[in-house]
């Protein structure tokens, strides 16, 4: 049998590991920009945080878990999304009393669902999100807005489009799903079984229905707008307006509803294109939510949210050439010339590491030009030299792989050459650890013209918010 990874299931390595690495260490930096603080839940809950949380009409509830019974068989799901983890965390630690309020909390990790796999859409993806409970405001609802948009800029996106809607307050939905019910009951022998069963739980759920002709027959259902209620629509104007004083483009969608049950009042998606125009679908959604810490047992207390996929994020990246310069070599590739040095250069590479420079260094004697091929291949910048005449001296063979520039070093100020050369040939890494050649990092002024200059597009946060930290050891 030849082993296979579960079909939707992919394996992470090479560049796109580094890549996804660096994605999520920017989102992170972001949150943390933005006084977030990470959780990390369990990937695995009992299955009733799901099925009350995320709630029973979803199609991620209704077809899309993970689910089975333990040794000791009780139910389980392999989280599907984050945001009812996360609230049962809070509500089973009575974050709320415990911590500083309101709650903000950034997630990044795994989440499983049994979807047909296509461009985009695995059944084992990474989401990186926030979570801001405990305050009612439409302000609160703006920044989690703009921390996403914020995060896709950092990364180096130019073109984001953001679709926002409101689907109100508890009484505004009441009426709305009345409505619907209405307007779908005579429609309903025209559409797709799961129509019919969504019909029955919750009418809004067919207007995320993917099948083309139920989609058609949506577009003419009511809208929300013509049913809110007056303070939800105070409320949508106030986080609009915030949005306009910030300069944050939106389009208003009004067949956003978003396909899981908790959300009420705001929501919103991030979409981007790639430049050949391929779609990796949203990027981004998110919304406010009323009645779920509740729901799971806590106080009343409302939140907001968005989640990111970290493998669309990075398809776009990838495909549009924001990766191209992410540095994913090694600093040094140390080479014995001949047997009898493998010793002192294994111990050497060590001594180098400890200075805080990526190294490696073959373990058997090889042939100087395999070495050079072998050290391109793991992008090193260095390659440091040793034969037996070399040890003898105290002294390497330092080269610069990009420049070919050699010199020779002495062995006992090996911190003091490695950090010299470094320097010379990579004077932008300053101490914050920034390589502002490293993709969306380089700060570029905003464009005066731009309507979304009040946001810091692709600025480089590294003073704000440690990014790179592991950079600073032994560099300068
Ligand atoms: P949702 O919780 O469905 O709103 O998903 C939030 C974000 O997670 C989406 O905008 C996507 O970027 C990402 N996402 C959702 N489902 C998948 C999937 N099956 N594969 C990859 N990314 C996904």
């Amino acid at each position: 049998m030849d082993y296979v990874s579960v079909k939707g299931m992919h394996d992470i390595y090479g560049n796109e590991a580094a890549g996804m690495a660096y994605v999520a260490s920017i989102l992170k930096a972001t949150a943390e920009l933005y006084a977030y603080r990470e959780i990390v839940p369990p990937v695995l809950e009992y299955t009733e945080v799901f099925s009350r949380g995320t709630g029973e009409s979803s199609d991620i509830v209704r077809k899309e878990m993970y689910t089975f019974n333990d040794k000791g068989d009780r139910s389980v799901t392999l989280r599907p999304e984050f945001t009812a983890g996360v609230v049962r965390a809070v509500v089973s630690n009575k974050m709320y009393a415990t911590e500083e309020m309101p709650l903000k909390l950034y997630y990044c990790g795994p989440a499983f669902r049994y979807e047909r796999p296509q461009l985009g859409r695995y059944r084992q993806f990474n989401q990186f999100g926030v979570e801001e409970i405990g305050q009612d405001s439409a302000r609160v609802d703006a920044e989690c807005i703009i921390m996403a948009m914020q995060g896709l800029y950092m990364l180096g996106f130019k073109k984001l489009s953001l679709k926002i809607n409101t689907i109100g307050d508890e009484e505004t939905r009441a009426k709305y799903r009345e409505a619907l019910k209405t307007y779908f009951a005579g429609h309903i022998d025209e559409m797709c079984d799961d129509c019919h069963e969504r019909l029955k739980l919750n009418p809004m759920r067919i207007l995320d229905c993917k099948v083309e002709r139920d989609q058609k027959i949506a577009e003419g259902a009511p809208k929300i707008k013509d049913y809110l209620s007056e303070a939800s629509e105070k409320r949508f104007y106030e986080t609009l307006s915030i949005l306009n004083d910030l300069g944050v483009e939106y389009e208003l969608d009004d067949s956003l509803v978003r396909g899981l049950d908790y959300y009420s009042e705001v929501v919103f998606e991030v979409h981007a294109l790639a430049k050949d125009g391929t779609d990796y679908g949203a990027l981004c959604g998110g919304g406010h939510y009323g009645g779920l810490v509740k729901e799971l047992g806590g106080p009343d207390l409302v939140g907001v949210g968005f989640a990111m996929g970290l493998e669309r994020v990075y398809g776009l990246m990838e495909k549009d050439g924001l990766l191209a310069n992410l540095d994913t070599g090694i600093d040094l590739y140390v080479m014995p010339v001949g047997e009898n040095v493998l010793n002192d250069v294994f111990t050497l590479t060590e001594e180098v590491r400890q200075l805080g420079y990526s190294a490696d260094t073959p373990l058997a004697a090889l042939k100087m030009g395999t070495m050079f091929k072998k050290a391109e291949r793991r992008g090193a910048k260095f390659a440091l030299i040793l034969g037996e005449d070399e040890l003898n001296k105290g002294v390497a063979q330092l080269k610069n792989l990009k420049t070919k520039e050699q010199s020779e070093i002495s062995l006992k100020d090996l911190g003091e050459e490695l950090d010299k050369a470094f320097d010379k040939a990579y004077p932008n890494e300053d101490d914050d650890g920034c390589g502002t050649e490293e993709p969306g990092k380089a700060t570029e002024a905003p464009d005066p013209e731009d309507p979304e200059a009040g946001l810091m597009k692709e600025g480089c946060a590294c003073s704000d918010a440690d990014f790179g930290k592991e950079e600073e050891k032994g560099k300068k």
